[in-house]
This record gives structure tokens, C-alpha cells and sequence, in this order.
């Protein structure tokens, strides 16, 4: 008989057999003293076929996000049943918006207390350089945009929240088919519901530190005061759920994709007990409008800016429209890594306070795009817990989980 096993005991085997987690963090702690070691003796570009490898790791990220979002929202969304439907969403919406205030408001806070800011000469210097590097965008038009001209387009396009709106329109066609009288209707809604739910079991794999520690306190606190109160409002055991949310939360640390890290979150769920009407709907949905790290993100970001530029700290005026304009463009923008730092100018621009090319606005700005990508491991980190805990939260109180559930 053919075996393609590798040998019993062998290196691919151990390698195989390996926690992958452990692999990840390993790969990440190798990478980061290579890129010590390589600064510290004047490096600075890697060879392109090194590079090549994080390029390639990325884009079989992107490469799956699409099929997974389409997937899992068609099929969460048409296995609920058209009476859920508004109760688990309602539910699942106002709790994601909720946590997201709550995460500006932490920011905000941290934000007042650390007073992060640099030096007014750095940033002149550095805003000549940060030309082209803003954008131009609106929270209201991003709102409108949700809704899709051309499926097809947005498809190609990857602009995830049409692809969203689409795919929930769709798959609550299809769960009103799936109970059709006619048996013709049935049958197609049948058929094309198991097409999606093959797509969505696809499987994958000085200044700045002072933002830094207010970030990453901001997000500690978050999880304690934000995520454990409400487990324990729930009554949903808190080592039991951790347990579970590891795995999530360190794929979205190294991946910097809440997107890309809904496989690990779908098994979570699942593990924990939660029915798939529920998470297969709400998980994909939280990763694309739920983001409480980048919310208090955009609180410490938002106070350095202006503190930097302007001298001065935000006034009660802007950090009440900060809290507002930042839960809104959490909604607007997908789970990808680096997504957050776009946001940052929507809701600098909304408080009257555009990121220009060559204005000392966007020298401090770049300056933030410069550590984004340690910011943006701990921010995607606790936007995919806070998804995994309003879900189990909402499965719990709505009775969706399963008989021998942990979150019983
Ligand atoms: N990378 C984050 C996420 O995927 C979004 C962000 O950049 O804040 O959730």
C-alpha cells in the first residue's frame, strides 16, 4: 500500500507533530534578532529572496480572505433561521459597538495619561517625507460605500465590506429559499448553501515607545476590564475561555489579520461550543467591523498627533467626536494588517484635523506608520478576542450553544 506518511520519527514528522503556535513565535523571535543583528551592522534592505518569503506569506493571507468572508457569512447567515436573523444580529452589532467605544475611551484615557508626543522639530522634519503616504477619505462615504454597484467588481476589487453586505444579503436569501414551499427552491438553496460551506472551510494556514506602553496598557486593560466583565456578566468561565482564545489571539498577533485569522477563530468557537449559525456569521462580521485594539489605538494616536503638532492636548469636544467618528470607521475597515493606520487619518480628517502632505500633521503621522507594525500585532490580537468574546457572550444569552458547551 502507498504511503505517503513521513517515516515514523523522522525530522518532517517531528517538524509536522510540532505545536504550530510554537513554530510561529520561534519564526517570530528568530526574525526579530536577524533584524537586530542586521540594523546593528548597517543593513537596511534585506536581499528580495529573503524578502520574498513575508511577501509570499501575506499574500496567501490575502489569497483566502475573500473565499472565507463569502464562505462563512452566506452559510452563518442562511443557517439562521429567518426569525434569528435580527435577534442574533442586533445583538451581535450593538455589542461590537459597544466594546469599540469602550476601546476609544481606554485610549483616550491612556492617551491623557502618558501625554505621548515628540518633539515639534522631529516632526517638521520627518513631514516632507510623508508625502503621499496619506488618505483621503471620509467616514460618511464610507458608510454609503457599503452598499455594492457591481458584486462582481467588488469581488475582484477585494473591497470586503461590499463583499460583506453581499454575502449577508445573499445568504439571508438563501436561508428564506432553503424553507420554501416549492421543492425546486429548496433544492438549488440546498446545493448552493453546501458550495459555500466547502469556501468556508478553507484553511491557512522615546515618543513611539511612551505610545507603545500606552497602547499595549490600553489593551491590557481592555482585555481584563472590558473582556472579563463581560465573561463574568455572562457567567461564561474565564480560564475556560482563554484557553481557547490563545490560539486565535497569537495567529492575529504574528498574522496582523483579524481576516486571515478566522479559521483559528471559527475553531475556537467551536471548541467552545458555540453553534456555527452564530459564530459563522458573527465572527467573519467582527473581523471586519469589530476592532476595539484599533480603537484605542486610535485614542493614543489621535492624543499624540495633536499633542506633537499643536502642543496642546484634545479638547473634550474632539475626544467625544473621536469616540464617535473612530467606533464608525472601525466598521468601515477590513481586518488586514496595517488597516488601523488608514482609519487614523479618516478620523483625524473628521475632526478637522487633515493629515496633509508636507504639514507637520503628517510628519507625526509617519512617524506612528513607523512602529504600525508593533501596534498593529497587539491592536489585531484584541480585535479578535473581543470578537470571540461578544460572540460567545450573544451564543450564551440567546441559549445557541451547544448541550456539553464549556460557556454552559
Ligand atoms: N490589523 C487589524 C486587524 O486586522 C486592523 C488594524 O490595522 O487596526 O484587525
Amino acid at each position: 500500500m502507498a504511503n505517503n506518511e513521513p517515516k515514523k520519527g523522522g525530522i518532517l514528522r517531528a517538524y509536522l507533530n510540532f505545536n504550530v503556535l510554537y513554530k510561529i513565535l520561534i519564526g517570530l523571535v528568530i526574525g526579530a534578532v536577524a533584524g537586530i543583528i542586521l540594523a546593528a551592522s548597517g543593513v537596511t534592505a534585506l536581499p528580495k529572496w529573503i524578502s520574498m518569503f513575508g511577501t509570499i506569506f501575506t499574500r496567501l493571507l490575502k489569497m483566502i480572505i475573500i473565499p472565507i468572508i463569502v464562505g462563512s457569512l452566506v452559510v452563518g447567515a442562511s443557517s439562521v433561521s429567518p426569525a434569528n436573523v435580527g435577534k442574533v444580529g442586533i445583538r451581535v452589532i450593538i455589542i461590537y459597538l459597544a466594546t469599540s467605544a469602550l476601546g476609544v475611551i481606554i485610549g483616550l484615557v491612556m492617551g491623557n495619561i502618558f501625554q505621548p508626543h515628540a518633539e515639534l522639530a522631529a516632526v517638521t522634519q520627518l513631514a516632507a517625507d510623508a508625502a503621499g503616504k496619506t488618505a483621503e477619505t471620509n467616514v460618511w462615504d464610507v458608510i454609503a460605500n457599503i452598499i455594492p454597484t457591481s458584486v462582481l467588481s467588488s469581488l475582484v476589487n477585494e473591497t470586503v465590506l461590499q463583499v460583506i453586505f453581499f454575502s449577508l444579503v445573499f445568504g439571508l436569501c438563501l436561508s428564506f429559499m432553503k424553507v420554501s414551499e416549492d421543492e425546486r427552491i429548496r433544492t438549488i438553496a440546498t446545493t448552493m448553501y453546501n458550495v459555500f460551506d466547502c469556501l468556508a472551510d478553507a484553511k491557512v494556514a522615546g515618543a513611539l515607545l511612551t505610545v507603545t506602553i500606552a497602547c499595549f496598557l490600553g489593551y491590557a486593560i481592555h482585555i481584563v476590564a472590558v473582556y472579563g466583565g463581560l465573561l463574568a456578566i455572562f457567567r461564561i468561565k474565564i480560564g475556560a475561555f482563554f484557553k481557547e482564545a490563545r490560539t486565535p489571539f497569537i495567529t492575529a498577533f504574528v498574522t496582523r489579520s483579524s481576516n486571515g485569522t478566522l479559521p483559528t477563530t471559527f475553531a475556537a468557537a467551536e471548541n467552545l461550543g458555540v453553534d456555527k449559525e452564530v459564530y459563522a456569521f458573527s465572527l467573519p462580521l467582527g473581523a471586519t467591523i469589530n476592532m476595539d485594539g484599533t480603537a484605542i489605538y486610535q485614542g493614543v494616536c489621535a492624543f499624540f498627533l495633536v499633542m506633537s503638532c499643536y502642543g496642546r492636548g484634545l479638547t473634550f469636544g474632539e475626544m467625544g467626536m473621536i469616540v464617535l467618528l473612530a467606533t464608525l470607521a472601525s466598521i468601515g475597515t477590513a481586518g488586514v494588517p496595517g488597516a488601523g493606520a488608514i482609519m487614523l487619518a479618516m478620523v483625524m480628517q473628521g475632526i478637522d484635523l487633515p493629515i496633509e502632505a508636507g504639514t507637520t500633521l503628517a510628519g507625526a503621522y509617519a512617524m506612528i506608520l513607523g512602529i504600525d507594525a508593533i501596534l498593529d500585532m497587539g491592536r489585531t490580537a484584541l480585535n479578535v478576542t473581543g470578537d470571540l468574546t461578544c460572540t460567545c457572550c450573544v451564543a450564551k444569552q440567546l441559549g445557541f450553544v451547544k448541550a456539553d458547551s464549556v460557556l454552559k
